[in-house]
């Protein structure tokens, strides 16, 4: 017999899940972060497992997804659509592989890894070769009618070549694609209209939207990832019936991969875990499929789980916590930016405290008040962000923030030109912006100089030995000495890694001294096209927007920059101590031998870096994109390259070697 206090957990373990089951797929407005869910719903499962007594039909685990809503025609579906079971590791991968294997009294069979896309599933039937109905996935069993909003998504189709089956029904998943939902939001926010949080749940309520001339206007897109059923039924693999579909005019996704061996669908789970970002859409995992039919037949299917697939999981990249605090930093440029100070949450192992709020618009777009409930995503190596607000956690005791009228490093008044977004203070003199653009100056990227940081370059302000960037040439080592923080061999190393910097290439000193929008990749550009700083100095508008790949926006930073006295002072003194203000070698007139060539790079390259083989293409007119299609020309492809290598032979697109693009642009110059 198990104890109470077990039988009380699980059923505030349901209680809480159907809660969140009922504000994630009724409401389309989630509390807590799927990890969190999927946290709960384990939990679950684990004492489930160990006093299946206790399990009644009525448990969160026992069914797939929420009740219809009102105001929708219900829809049965023939086949029910499945939950996937969740391998939240490779172990617990592979103990699938292991377990699917013994059943199978095989040690290799085929899979199909595909990725397991965050958006709304529907099933799409289509009958005698028209699209008769589409239907949400529901709770599996049971979903909603909103066939004429799916008739609405673009990329289904609406009828079918004669050589479809009489009767079959498709499912796929519904996305609003990334890119289109910014410039939507930003079309919303010209019209006066709130943003939208979340492209998920956004394509969520568009599917569900009562009226479909609603659903018309937003740009949603499917990705069919299965056939539910076919009569009659041609086909023995997963992988032969989604080549098939794509036939047929179904949009399928291109990263789809058919693998032989765990090791192989492993690696494809790697690939992705972080590359999905580059995506147009949101991804959570890989779906990792048993190809044959007759296999997936045999293994069955236990519980709603089919044993015949797994979803391996991506770390989790948001949770929901409660934002305490929203603080101010001066940037370097002297804009004001607002942060949240949040309480300590954990995302994907790491512990996240701050949170970039932007400035003040994002925060009033956003509704985002001190002492909300947030959401907090951070992905890839990008500083976390706020993403909204759990409005229903609201108690009433919330402040809306108000930007500070004083600049919190110097206390000047804080402006806001007209048009601008950010708050900026105009104090040339403003301590706050000299340590920031201290730290930019000194960073790896730019000066590279070790052995300056927040604390010593502040000391340095305060004691009046750095009044611009270009001070730190000339500091003595005995005024160094005395101050505290400052001690002999760190002065003598601090001191000579200063003197190392002089050497750094001209397009560093352009990062270096912090003009807007120039950062790495634009500055190498700028290095290209002007032999000195004197040619870049006397630069016109025009003469830097003919420059390919270079547009208003940095032309007119770069020229600004130089139009101001006190930038020009800090120029004319890293000059006279003799930083580099000279091209390597400049290129006198660059061909345009690459003219209306595209291409995609990948892999470790040993030649270039990322971006300078970016710069030396686009430099000779040909362009870069981020992922594989039938448009591209050329793949440069280095060490480890990795799933765009896999689609570029699938697309039969040419892959070149760094030695292949160098032969390349050699051969194209002498034919010219
Ligand atoms: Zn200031």
């Amino acid at each position: 017999m198990p104890g109470t206090t077990t039988l009380e957990r699980i059923t505030e373990l349901r209680d809480r899940i159907d809660y969140h089951n009922h504000r994630y797929y009724v409401l389309d407005d989630p509390e807590v972060s799927d990890a969190q869910y999927d946290d709960l719903m384990r939990e679950l499962r684990r004492i489930e497992a160990e006093h299946p007594e206790l399990v009644t039909p009525d448990s969160p685990t026992q069914r797939v997804g929420a009740e219809p809503l009102e105001g929708f025609t219900q829809a049965e579906h023939p086949v029910p659509l499945l939950s996937l079971g969740n391998a939240f590791d490779e172990e617990e991968f592979l103990a699938w592989h292991a377990r699917v294997s013994g059943l199978l009294e095989e040690s290799q069979f085929d899979m199909v890894c595909e990725l397991k896309l965050d958006g709304l599933a529907v099933a799409l039937t289509y009958e005698d070769g028209l699209l008769t109905r589409g239907a949400t996935r529901g709770n599996g069993v049971v979903g909603e009618d909103v066939t004429s909003n799916m008739r609405t998504v673009r990329s289904i189709p609406l009828r079918v070549p004669a050589a479809a089956p009489s009767r079959f029904e498709v499912r796929g998943e519904v996305i609003f694609p990334k890119s289109a939902f910014e410039a939507f939001n930003e079309q919303r926010i010209a019209d006066g209209l709130p943003p939208y949080a979340h492209p998920r749940n956004t394509a969520a309520g568009s599917v569900r939207q009562l009226d479909p001339r609603m659903t018309a206007e937003r740009p949603l897109d499917i990705f069919v990832y299965t056939l539910g059923y076919a009569e009659p039924m041609e086909f023995d693999t997963h992988w032969q019936s989604i080549e098939a579909l794509s036939r047929l005019g179904f949009k399928i996704n291109p990263h789809s991969s058919l693998v032989r061996t765990p090791d192989e669908a492993l690696d494809y789970c790697r690939t992705w875990v972080e590359g999905w970002e580059d995506l147009d859409y949101g991804c959570d995992g890989v779906v990792v499929k048993v190809n044959r039919f007759d296999y997936q037949r045999h293994l069955g299917v236990v519980g709603r789980e089919p044993r015949w697939a797994i979803a391996y999981k991506f770390p989790a990249t948001q949770a929901t916590t409660q934002l305490r605090k929203i603080k101010v930093n001066v940037g370097r440029t002297g804009s004001i930016n607002p942060y949240a100070v949040l309480e300590p949450v954990n995302i994907n192992g790491v512990t996240v405290r701050q949170a970039t709020l932007h400035n003040a618009d994002y925060i009033a777009t956003k509704d985002l008040r001190i002492g909300d409930w947030v959401v907090v995503e951070r992905a890839g190596e990008v500083i976390p962000q706020v993403v909204s607000s759990v409005v229903s956690k609201r108690t009433g005791n919330e402040r809306p923030f108000k930007m500070p009228e004083a600049c919190p490093s110097c206390v000047e008044p804080v402006v806001r030109a007209e048009g601008e977004a950010a708050h900026i203070c105009v104090n040339a003199a403003c301590p706050a912006q000299l340590v920031r653009l201290l730290e930019h100056f000194v960073s790896k990227g730019a000066m590279d100089i070790e052995g300056l940081g927040i604390k010593q370059t502040t000391v340095l302000l305060e004691k009046g030995l750095i009044r611009q960037v270009a001070d730190l040439y000339t500091l003595k080592k005995e005024d160094l000495l005395e101050l505290e923080r400052f001690g002999e061999t760190s002065v003598a190393n601090l001191l000579s890694a200063i003197e190392a910097s002089k050497e750094r290439p001209f397009s560093r000193v352009l990062v270096a001294v912090g003009i807007q929008h120039v950062g790495g990749e634009v500055a190498e550009l700028l290095a290209r096209h002007f032999p000195n700083i004197d040619a870049l100095m006397n630069a016109s508008q025009e003469d830097l927007e003919a420059i390919q790949s270079i547009g208003p926006k940095i032309a007119e930073a770069v020229v600004a920059y130089f139009a101001n006295e006190s930038n020009r002072a800090v120029i004319d003194k890293l000059r006279e101590v003799g930083v580099t203000m000279e091209s390597e070698q400049a290129e006198e007139t660059v061909e345009q031998v690459l003219d209306g060539l595209r291409f995609v790079v990948t892999g470790r390259l040993e030649r270039f870096s990322r971006s300078e083989i970016t710069g030396r293409i686009k430099d000779l007119g040909g362009a870069v994109s981020g992922s594989v299609s039938k448009k591209t020309d050329y793949l440069v492809a280095g060490e480890d390259a990795g799933s765009k290598l896999a689609d570029a032979e699938k697309l039969d697109v040419p892959v070149i070697t760094e030695d292949g693009f160098l032969d390349l642009v050699a051969s194209r110059s002498g034919e010219s």
